[in-house]
């Protein structure tokens, strides 16, 4: 059977859900065999193990200092090693620019965004800001595909005992120096790009996303939000959806006093159910919504949480 690639950037003892659709799909198309981003531990190995992992490879060092490019040689030098038929990666920032140079080192086609793999490898992959679904193929080398969240449904895996290889990173070539780092704190909330449910809110809060962020907490949601929101300094930049911020692609999206613009769109479109809550029924967001509410925003968050707080509760 044909080694699949995963690239699991940061191993953990509770693998995420990326991590485990990631795992599914590689499942799906033949032997999955990780590489880790990070030194491994008896407990990661286990953790990955459980997620059927045929073999595991980890670098011997942290690759902190290197950034990418220790990650991208690493990755590379495995996919030789056992051979990949393919290379999944998250559809991450760092994902897609680690693909992109393990694509320069593999001599081989790069393909981001998927939301499905086929069996032969054809990747379907939605483009021009959720606009059109596309078929592509690599024509060229080993396929390295980035698989964005939400695309696969995690399956359970007959749990395996995996060997690790850990390997020594040398050709990461000249890099920058990380002259310090800060731990961001916990929100307590899912992370923005791996969550099933978002509720976003923009110039349509004035200032207050209290009620966003109660919405958010009813339904076990991550918070997100329009560019005027985070231009405005109303909340980081983190958090911003759109062209110019995170792609999203949940399950279903919430946005709250948004106007819809294409930029925001293209960061949300491909989501599977949008609801708008915007008090002009002519937003252009009305446009895209599956289901959308004509009202002011501090009335109707507020009571659809407590509404939902009431059938929970
Ligand atoms: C190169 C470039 C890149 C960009 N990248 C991004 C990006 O990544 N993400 C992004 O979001 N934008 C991006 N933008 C900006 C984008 O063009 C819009 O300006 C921005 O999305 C508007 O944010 P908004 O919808 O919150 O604000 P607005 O367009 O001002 O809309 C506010 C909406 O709130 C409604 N509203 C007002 N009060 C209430 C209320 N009390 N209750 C309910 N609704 C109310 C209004 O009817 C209106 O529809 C980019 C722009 C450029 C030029």
């Amino acid at each position: 059977m044909a080694n699949i690639l995963v690239f699991i950037n940061t191993p953990t003892t509770q693998p995420g859900k990326a991590q485990r659709e990631l795992l599914t799909l590689a499942h799906r198309l033949g032997e999955p065999v990780v590489v880790f981003g990070a030194p491994a531990t008896d407990e990661t190995v286990a953790a990955i193990g459980s997620l059927g992992a045929g073999a595991v490879y980890a670098p011997s060092t942290s690759l902190d200092a290197t950034l990418i490019a220790g990650e991208a040689a690493l990755v590379a030098g495995v996919a030789r090693t056992v051979e990949a038929a393919a290379v999944l990666l998250p559809n991450t920032a760092d994902g897609k620019e680690i693909a992109a140079r393990v694509g320069i080192k593999l001599s081989s086609g790069v393909i981001t965004d998927a939301v499905d793999v086929a069996d032969d490898l054809t990747v379907t992959k939605s483009v021009l800001a959720g606009g059109y679904t596309v078929s592509a193929r690599a024509t060229h080398g080993t396929p390295v595909i980035t698989v964005k969240p939400n695309s696969v449904e995690p399956a359970e895996a007959t749990a395996t005992s995996p060997a690790l290889t850990n390997v020594e990173v040398t050709d990461a070539g000249p890099a920058a120096t990380v002259a310090s780092t800060e731990d961001k704190p916990a929100s307590g909330r899912p992370a923005l790009q791996d969550a099933r449910i978002v509720v976003s809110g923009g110039r349509g809060l004035d200032g207050d996303f209290t009620p966003v962020e109660e919405l958010a907490d009813a339904l076990g949601a991550a918070v997100g939000a329009s560019r005027a929101a985070t231009d405005a300094g109303w909340i980081e930049h983190s958090y911003q959806v759109g062209q110019t911020g995170k792609t999203v692609s949940p399950q279903l999206y919430i946005c709250a006093g948004i106007s819809g613009a294409i930029q925001h769109k293209a960061g949300m479109q491909t989501s599977q159910v949008i609801v708008a809550v915007n008090s002009d029924e002519d937003a252009p967001i009305f446009e895209i919504a599956d289901f959308g509410i004509v009202g002011d925003v501090r009335t109707v968050l507020p009571q659809a949480a407590a509404e939902i707080k009431r059938r929970q509760g």
